[in-house]
């Protein structure tokens, strides 16, 4: 299946799906993306200039694609591989089969990623989340209690209750079905007027703050406090964001992040992977045929180690094995805390103001397991019940969330055992993959008795613990009570136009550098938002047709808070 086509600006419809539109800086990046017109252009002059670009994930991947389809010559600088935190493992022995250790599931809303994903024919499948259609069955086991779900009328009273207070919660503080509304219409006035509202009040309060004092709440026990906590809503448990800011939870909310899942068959890697080798019909300079992977000589430039000022006008790349080159654009799309371990930038092209950002950012800690199995037998049903022997399953327990991916009867199926965050992805961060498997399926034997997983594994399992990696330090984003000011300066730094020229000509990009961290969506649209800057600073242009982010600015910037 391929993604709703959201409608260009100002003619939505209340019929019109929800989409990652604002709330913070409301700009149509889809539909800047489908324009006949495209994104500019460059002036001749500067066609063949070299940008370097460090990160070949998904931020990298579209600004170096945009930018090539300009007339300028992207150059990426890659420390691990081709796709970032896209990243599907294959498990050896079997054809198309993978652990998602990264990016798994991909809301609809995500228009401008499906702008790129669609454009390659992928397939993709709704990913069976608790209470999915997709998902068949869900366990929640909560206190050592499994409970059986096939659908949401099976819901235990507890969990009815606190599905409806978490609405009512939403309804009453944050005025959710005006605001989807509103972005349905892509009603810029209307989302304005709310976000604004909330933004200096939520900026100081935690999740856990709004659960914990909202009326629709408090009517009700404690418990009802902790099984939101651990079975949360959509895509499972999230209490390990109670200590975020409120308002990054209510921007996925209001944007459908956590609805309308899919996952891409055979791995969304392929995505950044196909942009690389992709040779777009329509483009300035190049001869047709052009592609990122022809332009690199088949591999990126290695990881770079250095960013320092070469002239009033040119930024050196220095990478890890000394090769230097200058440039007059460097964008960056590493996970910013990077600019102060694994390269040494220079602090005077970024205001002191915007480094406080940068090193304030903070990380959330995730880790996966994955074990491939020899079929979906999940679906088998237990004789004495008739329900599905294994189901995807909530708990309390260390494993958090598992999920089940179904590939077809004739095929393997893969087992995400374990998919936890903050001090549950901690207490498996020192341990082997054996162990954690083995911690794993102790836990599931405890929720099915019955059930022996094990002789069902084949292959070798899979496992990650993103904050273990030095090209990451961590899975994504996940802002604290004030950290609003931090991700304004960083979100607004591709607009250049009143920062001192030694500032100029290095931009940023990725989810970290967005308003909706650990979506890949913010990676494509702060990369958007850096083509724009990057087309700007070579004195290129938009079509007056399809004004970009930046000529938009004045009318979407996001609220200012007072220092
Ligand atoms: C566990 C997990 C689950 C997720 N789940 C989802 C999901 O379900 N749905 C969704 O939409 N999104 C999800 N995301 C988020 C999504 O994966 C990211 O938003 C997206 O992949 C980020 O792309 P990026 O280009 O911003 O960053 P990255 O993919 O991190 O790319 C940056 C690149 O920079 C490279 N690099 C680092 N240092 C250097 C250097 N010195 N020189 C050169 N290169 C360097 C890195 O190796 C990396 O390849 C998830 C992420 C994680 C980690």
């Amino acid at each position: 299946m391929t993604a709703p086509h959201a409608p260009i600006t100002g003619t939505g419809t209340d019929q019109d799906p929800v989409t990652i539109f604002g709330p913070d800086f409301p700009f149509p990046y889809d539909d800047w993306l489908r324009h006949p017109a495209g994104l500019g252009q460059i002036p001749e002059a500067s066609h063949g200039s070299e940008v370097a670009i460090i990160g070949a994930g998904m931020a990298g991947m579209v600004a170096a694609y945009e930018l090539m389809r300009l007339g300028l010559k992207p150059v990426l600088y890659e420390s691990r591989r081709l796709g970032g935190r896209l990243h599907s493992e294959p498990f050896k022995g079997a054809q198309g089969v993978v652990a998602e250790l990264g990016g798994m599931r991909f809301p609809l809303s995500s228009t401008s990623f499906y702008h790129y994903l669609n454009r390659y024919g992928l397939e993709i499948r709704p990913f069976p989340n608790p209470l999915s259609a997709a998902a068949s069955s869900t366990v929640v086991d909560l206190e050592g209690v499994p409970v059986y779900i096939e659908s949401s009328a099976d819901l235990p009273p507890l969990l009815k209750e606190v599905g409806a207070a978490w609405q009512e919660a939403l309804e009453s503080e944050a005025s959710l079905s005006a605001m989807q509304a509103a972005i349905r219409r892509r009603d810029v006035a209307t989302i304005k007027r709310i976000w604004n509202d909330l933004v200096p009040t939520w900026d100081d309060r935690t999740f856990y703050g709004f659960i914990a004092n909202s009326p629709a709440f408090t009517r009700h026990s404690f418990r009802h406090l902790e099984a939101f906590g651990q079975v949360g809503f959509g895509t499972g448990g999230w209490d390990t964001d109670f200590p975020n800011s409120m308002l990054e939870i209510l921007r996925v909310i209001y944007t459908n992040c956590d609805d309308d899942q899919y996952f891409v068959v055979g791995g969304v890697e392929q995505v950044p992977r196909r942009m690389w080798q992709d040779q777009p019909e329509k483009l300035a300079h190049w001869p047709a045929g052009t592609s990122l992977e022809k332009l690199h000589h088949a591999a990126p430039r290695p990881a770079a180690a250095k960013i320092e000022r070469s002239s009033d006008d040119g930024i050196r790349v220095t990478d890890i094995w000394g090769d230097q080159r200058d440039y007059r654009a460097v964008l960056v799309t590493c996970q910013s805390w990077l600019l102060t371990t694994n390269i040494n930038c220079d602090e005077s092209l970024f205001s002191q103001k915007l480094w406080m950002a940068l090193d304030r950012t903070r990380y959330m800690q995730s880790a996966k397991t994955f074990v491939m199995v020899d079929r979906p037998f999940w679906k088998d049903k237990d004789p004495q019940t008739g329900r599905d022997v294994m189901s995807m399953t909530l708990t309390d327990r260390l494993t958090r969330g598992t999920y089940l991916f179904d590939l077809g009867d004739d095929k393997p199926g893969v087992i995400c055992l374990s998919y936890s965050w903050m001090s549950d992805a901690l207490k498996m961060l020192p341990l082997p993959v054996e162990k954690r498997v083995r911690l794993a399926l102790d836990a599931l034997q405890k929720i099915y008795p019955d059930l022996d997983i094990r002789r069902h594994i084949i292959g070798d399992p899979i496992t990650v613990s993103w904050e273990d990696d030095p090209n990451f330090l961590g899975a994504f984003k996940g802002a604290l009570p004030g950290h609003y000011r931090y991700n304004r300066r960083m979100y607004c730094h591709f607009v250049q136009r009143d920062m001192p020229a030694a500032q100029r000509g290095i931009f940023m990009a990725g989810d970290d550098i967005g308003w909706i961290p650990g979506w890949v969506e913010g990676a494509v649209q702060t990369s958007l938002n850096a083509v724009w800057g990057i087309v700007n600073h070579f004195g290129g242009s938009t079509h007056a047709d399809n004004p970009g982010p930046g000529d938009r600015f004045d009318e979407l910037a996001p609220l200012e808070l007072p220092d």
